[in-house]
């Protein structure tokens, strides 16, 4: 079983962690992670995985919405970070680390859903969106209690052609209903699947997950979060991947290989990486 976590993250900046962490998962069957920043918190060890382990990390750089009211509360600070993101990218690029997403961003009004918030959250979501689609690159998108304006956010930036082949990105640790997956789809977005189809009482994810599109189907951690059953209570890391890759097969009706090969493949195709 080779599979691919295409949303982790490593908050912790120890280069020793980081190794014994891809040790762990290479002899868990990974084949690639996909590590994901989002600002000053999880910048730091998402572009050290991709600088000490180039062979198994791919980075995703963006600005989430928790950073927005420091990178957005405005149109002119909103530009000042859009050019600080390009300057990032432009130097990383230039060492040859390439950024295969703009991630992680997104909306979420779970906490603070005053009208100030939200508005910064939705112009720094926006503004990425249309440089994601600038540089053809995917988004990874985080979306809690705001799926209506993270539709509404996509269907004003997702171009007929990104739609048609899928290149939009991926709506990571879905957890919402039947409607909101089709929409998304419709809007040329893959669906990420994390460590809660595991749950005991997911199984109304699990009948969502069943009816997907086979080839929108992506597997993640979203680690240190969402530790996957059987493995609870402990830090989640890419080498926990299986849980849920083997759930998701049993939700397919596929083989635990058969399930790791075509997520990995959706993975690969989205970020442009070689199969
Ligand atoms: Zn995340």
């Amino acid at each position: 079983m080779t599979s691919f976590d295409s949303h982790a993250h490593f908050p912790t900046a120890s280069a020793a962690e980081h190794h014994a962490q891809i040790a762990r998962a290479r002899e868990a069957g990974l084949c690639g992670i996909l590590a994901v920043g989002g600002g000053p918190e999880l910048d730091p060890g998402a572009i050290a995985m991709a600088r000490e382990c180039p062979a198994d990390v791919h980075l995703a750089l963006g600005l989430d919405r928790d950073v927005a009211m420091t990178a957005a509360p405005d149109a002119a600070t909103l530009a000042a970070s859009m050019t600080s993101l390009r300057g990032t990218l432009a130097r990383l690029a230039d060492e040859g680390i390439p950024v295969r997403a703009i991630g992680e961003i997104g909306l979420d009004f779970s906490h603070d859903p005053t009208a100030s918030v939200k508005a910064a959250q939705i112009a720094l979501f926006e503004a990425q969106l249309a440089l994601a689609a600038e540089l053809d690159l995917p988004c990874s998108i985080h979306s809690r209690d705001a799926e209506t304006e993270t539709l509404a956010s996509l269907a004003r930036h997702a171009s007929p052609a990104r739609r048609r082949t899928a290149r939009v990105g991926v709506v990571h640790c879905f957890s919402g209903g039947a409607a909101f997956a089709a929409a998304l789809v419709e809007l040329g977005l893959c669906i990420g699947l994390s460590g809660i189809l595991t749950f005991r009482n997911a199984d109304p994810l699990r009948a969502v997950a069943a009816d997907l599109p086979r080839d929108r189907i992506l597997v993640e951690t979203d680690c240190p979060y969402l530790t996957p059953v059987p493995m609870r209570g402990r830090p989640n890391e890419p080498a926990m991947l299986p849980h849920t890759v083997r759930r998701l097969a049993s939700v397919l009706g596929l083989g635990e290989d058969a399930a790791a090969a075509l997520t990995t493949e959706n993975a690969r195709r989205l970020f442009g990486l070689a199969t």
